[in-house]
């Protein structure tokens, strides 16, 4: 069976183009007391984009915070603050920030329409009801979050996405002016993401000419970005970040993914340094990719911590090696139908200990 590829309905991109956003949220006010409920990152408070929020008085400011990546159980909370607003739904619910916040905003839009907790519908295609209008603005780019259907949840059993066709957001706002002002560790594992995303896709035994036109472009664009340092290059880092999102999509990621996922459920990484530290440990399956990786912490001066396996009980080993070769698809991506012959638990932690 082919997939039946859901893609975004809008898309504006553009220097400045957030000035657009309330006329954009306006057309989804269907009567003079519509509200919007904007979801954004706690780091911009008290900074200029937060006085640009096109807020209407009848709108709601809901700031989420995103040092821990994006819970159910926070989800849940979320959701019923937004449901307690004005004791009836949003018009649109619109992200403002990096892959996290982008993610709380389609939770959030899935949650209000789908009863429960988020917790049930951890999965492929288990929402039941559209979601309300969602809107995307990353202030971050590498996730790709922007136009994948999923929204990454850690719950109390699991990691796992909402998967569905309800998840895509219905517009994104891509405005490259609001990257300016990342950190550069940050800036650089969430970009690194992209180009994984990228390596993953194009050196899977799942690709297909739809991952492989938009992975080649990504893969050059990154390309720009950390090894030329192009002056438009938060312009291409977001184009980057977007077609790294629809490569995947139609193909999978692979091994650095299939690790991170470990890393992060034991040790709570966050999903771009993670994949950075075990991309890194992968020259043997993705031999130019990881040395093209390393080529660029040299040239950006990044240095990834070291040792980050050392201190863990042989349990929480074997828990993480339990979560990353649950991860069928990755794997079966990354080295084909026979990938249990060659990724044994041996070799899992043989890897997991050069972190
Ligand atoms: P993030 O959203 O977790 O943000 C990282 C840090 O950067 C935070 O401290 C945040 O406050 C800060 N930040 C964001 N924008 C900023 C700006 N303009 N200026 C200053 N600081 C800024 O990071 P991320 O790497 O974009 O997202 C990672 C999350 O995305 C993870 O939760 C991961 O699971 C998820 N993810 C989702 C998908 C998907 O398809 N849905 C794909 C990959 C990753
Ligand atoms: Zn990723």
């Amino acid at each position: 069976m082919f997939r039946n590829f859901r893609m975004i309905s809008n898309v504006l991109f553009g220097r400045g183009s957030f000035a657009q956003l309330g006329g954009i949220v306006d057309r989804q006010r269907s009567a003079s007391d519509s509200w919007a409920v904007y979801v954004v990152d706690d780091v911009f408070k008290g900074k200029p984009l937060a006085d640009r929020i096109p807020l209407q008085d009848q709108d709601m400011l809901l700031w989420v915070n995103v040092d821990d990546e994006p819970k159910t159980g926070y989800v849940d909370q979320l959701t019923l603050e937004v449901k307690r607003f004005k004791g009836e739904l949003p018009c649109a619910v619109i992200g403002i920030g990096g892959g996290s916040t982008m993610d709380l905003a389609k939770a959030i839009s899935l949650m209000l329409t789908n009863e429960g907790s988020s917790t049930l519908y951890q999965g492929w295609d288990l929402i039941n009801h559209p979601a309300v209008y969602h809107l995307a603005v990353p202030t971050l780019s590498g996730t790709g979050a922007e136009v994948s259907r999923t929204t990454v949840l850690t719950g109390p059993e699991k990691k796992l996405g909402l998967n569905s066709d309800y998840t895509v957001f219905d517009q994104v706002v891509l405005d490259p002016e609001l990257l300016r002002g990342v950190p550069k560790d940050q800036w650089f594992y969430t970009g690194m993401d992209c180009y994984i995303h990228c390596i993953e896709s194009l050196e899977g035994t799942y690709l297909n000419e739809f991952s492989k036109a938009y992975g080649e472009k990504s893969l050059s664009l990154c390309r720009e970005v950390f090894i030329d340092h192009h002056p438009d290059s938060e312009d291409k880092l977001m184009m980057a970040s977007f077609f790294g999102g629809m490569s995947i999509a139609y193909s999978q990621v692979g091994a650095s993914h299939a690790l991170s996922y470990g890393l992060s459920y034991v040790l709570g990484t966050h999903h771009g340094i993670g994949c950075c530290i075990t991309f890194d440990v992968l020259g043997e399956y993705y031999p130019e990719g990881v040395a093209e990786f390393k080529q660029m912490m040299e040239i950006n001066g990044i240095t990834l911590p070291k040792g980050i396996t050392r201190e863990l009980t042989d349990e929480q080993m074997d828990t993480m090696i339990n979560v990353t070769l649950g991860l069928d698809p990755l794997w079966e991506n990354c080295l084909g139908k026979d990938w249990k012959t060659v990724m044994t638990r041996d070799k899992v932690r043989a890897l997991y200990d050069q972190m």
